[in-house]
This record gives structure tokens, sequence and C-alpha cells, in this order.
């Protein structure tokens, strides 16, 4: 995970170190080669050109410069401002209002969203909820199928939608269900398209403005890079998200989806999909994974 981009930033901070006292002209040289690894992770120009602008203001500092260890200094600025490109704090799920709570999954087809609404009823099973799976996808049946037998897997319900159900009478009678086997999550897995058109946004608008969701996750593919981060902000300004489900994240060697997203939509990633394990998962930490990035 994000091998190239580490062991560019690895060798930057080699060069720090092996000349121990920095003068302003290295610094600018160095962070010049920190920009360049970043381009080619293929992290958004404008999120790149605001972190180093960040890092910058603060290592020019004569308190770093001048500083018996400036080279250690430099790292925890770039840690710190890195944790901030990712998020800052990590972000819980929002479970609260009307109960039984309802997370709606969005996302583009092939992103991981079938299995992501498993590994997420997997997830908060073993927190100690009872989750509800739902599949609001009848424009392919195998969808549906596919959810059901996942869900059998983790063992949580299913609501089995009826032949001639839609989306919103499918998610109304789930809830339903959920009510009176006192389940306290609904997770909803919505139809996905390979491209964004205007009939999924306005079900998407509609399952939000009917359901009230306290979470309106986008599961995107990190390996799709600057296109995830693209379609992130599209379905946030159409739908309105509250977070983002980044998945396939440990074959992504780059790491351009997971460093822009957040600054380009202003959603919290909120989780990672590690793998095709129903139990590759894991909370978003921003810290951690700037601690990864940085080795
Ligand atoms: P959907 O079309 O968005 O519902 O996508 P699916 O849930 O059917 O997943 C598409 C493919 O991506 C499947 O082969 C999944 O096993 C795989 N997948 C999902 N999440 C991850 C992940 O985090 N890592 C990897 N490597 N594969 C994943």
């Amino acid at each position: 995970m994000f091998e190239s981009l580490s062991d560019r930033l690895e060798s930057v901070f080699k060069k720090f170190r092996e000349k121990g006292k920095l003068d302003s002209d290295d610094i600018k040289k160095g962070l010049r080669e920190v920009r360049l690894a970043l381009l080619e992770a293929d992290v958004n120009y404008k999120v790149v050109k605001d972190f180093i602008s960040r890092v910058e203001n603060r290592a020019l500092s004569s308190e770093v410069i001048e500083s018996l260890t400036p080279f250690q200094q430099i790292i925890k600025i770039v840690y710190e401002e890195l944790v901030k490109t990712l998020g800052g704090e990590a972000k819980g799920l929002d479970l609260g209002g009307a109960k039984p709570a309802k997370i709606l999954l969005a996302g583009l087809q092939g992103s991981g969203k079938t299995t992501t609404a498993a590994k997420l009823a997997k997830f908060l099973k073993k927190k100690g909820h009872h989750p509800l799976l739902v599949s609001a996808d009848i424009y392919r049946p195998a969808a549906i199928e596919q959810l059901k037998i996942l869900a059998q897997k983790v063992e949580v319900p299913f609501y089995e939608p009826k032949s001639n159900e839609k989306p919103l009478e499918i998610v109304k009678n789930a809830i339903e269900m959920a009510k009176e086997n006192g389940r306290d999550i609904v997770i909803i897995d919505t139809a996905g398209r390979l491209h964004i058109d205007e009939d999924l946004m306005q079900e998407l608008i509609e399952l939000k403005k009917t359901f009230n969701p306290s979470e309106v996750l986008l599961v995107a593919d990190a390996m799709m890079g600057q296109d995830s981060v693209n379609v992130a902000k599209i379905f946030n300004e159409r739908v309105g998200l509250t977070g983002i489900i980044l998945t396939k994240i440990e074959g992504d060697a780059r790491g351009g989806a997971a460093l822009s997203i957040k600054e380009v939509t202003g959603c919290p990633i909120k989780f990672l999909g590690t793998g095709e394990k129903l139990d590759a998962f894991e909370v978003f930490y921003p810290e951690r994974l700037a601690g990864r990035i940085l080795g």
C-alpha cells in the first residue's frame, strides 16, 4: 500500500538526514522533490500545492532551521500536515436519529459496494450492533442475490425484496422488518451504474429525502485514483455525502485518491477496504495512514 510514494519520500528525507544542518535552499529543494513525489502519486495538484505551502511555511521558520535536528522537525511537520490532508481526527459513524439507524451506500458498479455492505454489517455486528442488510438494486437481480449470499456468510438478516417492489418500497419494508426484529441499523445497498447518470442520482436523492439516513457513504475504488475523487465530488454535490469508504486500498501503490478525496470533497474517509475477504475492512485513522506513508 502506497509503496511507491513511501519509497520516493524516503529517498528525499534520506538526503535531508545525511546533510545534517539545513538552510532554506536545502529545504526548498527537498520540498520540490516532495511535491513531485506527490504529483507522481496522482494526488490532486491543488491538494499538493496547499500541502507544500503549509509545510514550507512551517519548515522555513528560524526555529526549524536553527534547531539542532532540523531533519526531525521537518519530518514531524510533514507528518502533521499529511494527517490534516487526510482529514485530521478520525470520524466515527453517526448512528443517531430515529431507530433503526440507516446507512445508505452509494457508488459506481465495481467499486466494491455490495462487498462493503456485508463487511460493514460484519464490523457493526462485532461492535455489538444488530444490523439488517437490504439491496435496493432492482436493476440487477444478481446484485440482490449477491448481497443475500454475503448476508448469509456474515450471518446478518437480509430483507428479500418481493418482485415488482420499487426501491422506496423495498427500503420501507426493510425498515419495518428491522423494527419488528429488534435490529438497530439498516444498511442499504443501492444500485450501481457504470457511469454517473441522472436516474441514479435522482433515486439516491429520493431515498435520502424519504428515509433521512444518518450516514450516506460513497464507496469508491482507490485504484481509480482521481476518477474516484471526481465521482465523489459529483455525488457529494448532487446527493450530499457524510463520508467515504475507500476500497482496494491494499493494491494501491500510489495513494492519490486517499490523499486527495477529503480536501477535494470536504467529506471524511471513514473506512478502508483492504482486500476481498469480508474482514478486510478497517476504520480509517488519518494518523495511522500518515505514519504508514512515512514508514
Ligand atoms: P459493486 O459492483 O460495487 O457492488 O462491487 P462488488 O462488491 O461486487 O465488488 C467488485 C469486486 O471488487 C469484487 O471482486 C470484490 O471482491 C472486490 N473488492 C471489493 N472490495 C475490495 C477491497 O477492498 N479490496 C480488493 N482487492 N477487492 C475488493
